[in-house]
């Protein structure tokens, strides 16, 4: 949006909060509208669909601090009539610095000629050549966002996804004209092709969108057949995007210059990708490292062994030492995942001990058999904790009966 907007909006009333009201209300002001206004819940309501962005269009603005000043300090310019003392509003003489005043900063898209669409004093600032003044202005596209789903393994690996969408654009046909190809718009008659009148509120007059062009500055007679005069189509779109390796659940990926394009010459939105992520049923994640587990009888861990584990590349052969204690994790160096600047993860293995449930009559000789031969206590600290809690017990007995004595 340019600046001249600050002059032409009123940001607090698109949101229904007063000059003075705080972050937070204006953020749960924006919060309802855009929920009631959302074009999901009105589908082809185009007023809705226009509400909806004049309200993220004033969002934008209040909800940042620097800009909802510098829109404060315009609109108060614009209500102390700073501007009267321009030149005659009838040329195209002035464009920015005028009377002294550098408007450079405030008005980057300043027109020339006009009518006085804004209370004669941004008159020959604002307006538009006609028709072809509207293509002077030039609108950023609208940022736009999705959601792809990826199995797990195209998320580690990286991928190519096509996304396809539904949205508004410029229509082929016209290419925003509006009018059937031949023929052209004429100036609109009410506001003499800027798009704007001017309205009075309180003690000063601002101008806004003109009711018989909807702001155009143009009537169009023949409509183009495709649009049928709306200048913009929705139509599906597919963009294909490579999603880098490594993405995460939840991740928003952006893709500049994707969104939806822009007005008038104006630079095309972003793309935004939320990417959701399906578990694996094998792997984990944790960073860049993927996890995987590992169940083993408790004869391989005692004995150690060579287990054949899946990766995400081909299956690799892990030593297990003999004497592996359950859940100690081995590294597999270089198996994680493969960032596009070259850092690689790697797998790390958690080994577990798989009790059997049943046993079968040789499997439990055999095991008592080899209960007999176990002497060492598996768990002296626990051994030791219980005899010195045992001691404790005792020696805390003593001391509170003893201090119930002495307390009598
Ligand atoms: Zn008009
Ligand atoms: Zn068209």
């Amino acid at each position: 949006m340019s600046e001249r907007d600050y002059f032409e909006k009123d940001y607090y009333a698109a949101l229904g909060v007063s000059k003075n009201a705080t972050t937070a209300e204006i953020k749960k002001a924006y919060r309802k509208l855009a929920r009631d206004l959302h074009p999901d819940k009105n589908p082809g309501n185009k007023q809705a669909e226009e509400k909806f962005k004049s309200v993220s269009e004033a969002y934008d603005v209040l909800s940042d601090d620097k800009r909802r000043k510098a829109y404060d300090e315009a609109r108060s310019l614009a209500a102390s009539g700073a501007f009267r003392g321009f030149p005659g509003t009838a040329g195209g003489q002035h464009r920015g610095g005028a009377g002294g005043f550098d408007l450079s900063d405030l008005l980057r898209n300043a027109g020339a000629g006009g009518d006085g669409g804004f209370g004669d004093l941004f008159g020959g600032l604002f307006s538009r050549r006609g028709g072809a003044g509207r293509a002077s202005r030039g609108r950023r596209g609208a940022d736009v966002e999705t959601e792809v789903s990826l199995p797990f393994r195209d998320a580690v690996r990286g991928t190519t996804v096509s996304l396809r969408l539904s949205e508004r654009g410029t229509c082929p046909t016209c290419h925003g004209s509006g009018s059937q190809p031949g023929t052209s718009p004429r100036n609109c008659p009410v506001c003499g092709g800027s798009g704007l009148t001017s309205r009075n509120e309180g003690s000063f007059a601002f101008s806004e969108p003109c009711a018989a062009c909807h702001g155009t500055g143009s009537v169009i007679d023949t409509p183009c057949p495709t649009c049928h005069g709306q200048r913009t189509v929705v139509a599906p779109r597919t963009v294909n995007t490579r999603i880098p390796a490594g993405v995460a659940d939840g991740q928003r990926i952006r893709l500049a210059g994707k969104g939806e394009p822009g007005v008038g010459g104006g630079a095309a939105g972003d793309l935004f990708v939320v990417v959701r992520v399906a578990p694996d049923p094998l792997f984990g994640r944790s960073g860049d490292n993927l996890t995987l587990t590992v169940p083993a009888t408790f004869t391989e861990m005692a004995l150690g062994t060579t287990i054949t584990i899946p990766t995400l590349e081909a299956p690799v052969s892990l030593k297990v030492a003999p004497g592996t204690a359950s859940g100690r994790k081995l590294r597999v160096r270089g198996k994680g995942i493969r960032r596009a600047n070259g850092h690689v993860g790697d797998l790390i293995v958690t080994m577990e001990v798989a009790v059997p449930s049943r046993l079968s009559a040789a499997a439990k000789d055999a095991l008592d058999a080899f209960a007999q031969t176990q002497t060492a206590d598996p768990r002296p600290h626990i051994t030791a904790a219980t005899g010195a809690a045992a001691t404790r017990t005792a020696g805390a007995t003593a001391g509170a009966s003893a201090g119930a004595t002495g307390g009598a």
